[in-house]
């Protein structure tokens, strides 16, 4: 096998209280291939987005990292120092959260926060970074002259496709998505989605996609994690994971989902 882009090694996370200690992330782990899209699921609680924090390093306390590896291509994301660690955000790892897209700054155009990044990351001068910004505006659908607007003046759906666009702007290795659609209506999730799963065959970049839609994830995953109660129980591809689950929980997960879908997802999975 080729040596995995991202690896989880044991990884345990605790939050620490005041009287005792939550264990959220119970010696997980999994690997991350080069250009594979890589799913976690599981309830509301059970740890994804303390992965996804540590993964980019923007976990704080209380959250407490107890034991194990974060590799990226063999280097030790958790041993970055604060240096390192800036170019490691954004060059390396990118995060899209749910709420992204309430994350532009609402007093500067847009043209203004890329310039921010790609200044600040890339050297690039004014003139440079409007080029590459209209580059990356129309690979997620934005028609470039759009860059002089602000936040406001775009729909959601539209605003969380510049936070994705900003993020690779850098060419990132790996995306981290926790939530990244939760907040748009069905039809915009699947377009972003199919808008990034399209960029990824360009780029080459991999995803970790954190969400609670299941029938999403078959679809946009290659490899799928269950987590439950802060253990990884299972990990398997797409296609099985919904025809030939291991796991008892995994099973109870399906058996909870809208039976509307399940046509859907035997075409995808047979396919
Ligand atoms: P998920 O993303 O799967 O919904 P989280 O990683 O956000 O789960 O949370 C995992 C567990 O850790 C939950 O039980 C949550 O209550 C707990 N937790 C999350 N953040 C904190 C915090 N800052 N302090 C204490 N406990 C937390
Ligand atoms: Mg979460």
């Amino acid at each position: 096998m080729t040596k995995p882009l991202l690896s989880i090694k044991n990884l345990t996370i605790d939050y620490i209280g005041e009287t005792a200690d939550f264990r959220a992330v119970d010696d997980v782990s999994f690997d991350v291939a080069h250009g594979e899209v890589f799913g976690l699921a599981g309830e509301s609680g059970c740890g994804k987005s303390t992965i996804a924090f540590a993964i980019s390093r923007l976990h704080k306390p209380p959250a407490l990292i107890r034991n194990g590896q974060i590799l990226l291509e063999g280097r030790d994301v958790l041993g970055l120092d604060p240096r390192e660690l800036r170019s490691f955000r954004w060059r390396e790892v990118a995060m899209v959260f749910q709420s992204a897209m309430n994350s532009l700054n609402p007093v500067l155009r847009v043209e203004a926060q890329f310039y921010d990044v790609l200044r600040t990351h890339q050297g690039m001068n004014r003139s440079q970074a409007r080029e590459r910004t209209a580059e990356m505006l129309r690979l997620v659908d934005i028609p470039p002259d759009r860059m002089r607007d602000y936040p406001h003046q775009f729909s959601g759906g539209m605003r969380q496709r510049i936070v994705i666009a900003i993020c690779l702007a850098l060419n990132p290795k790996i995306v981290v998505m926790d939530e990244p659609t939760t907040a748009l209506d069905v039809v915009v999730q699947r377009e972003i989605l199919q808008r990034i799963n399209e960029l990824r065959k360009t780029f080459g970049f991999s995803v970790l996609f954190i969400t609670h839609d299941l029938g999403l994830m078959v679809q946009f995953c290659d490899r799928i994690g269950i987590m439950l109660a802060g253990k990884l129980v299972e990990q398997n591809s797409a296609g099985n994971i919904y025809t030939k689950p291991q796991h008892d929980y995994t099973r109870k997960l399906w058996a909870s989902f809208p039976s509307l879908h399940g046509a859907r997802l035997m075409e995808v999975a047979a396919s």
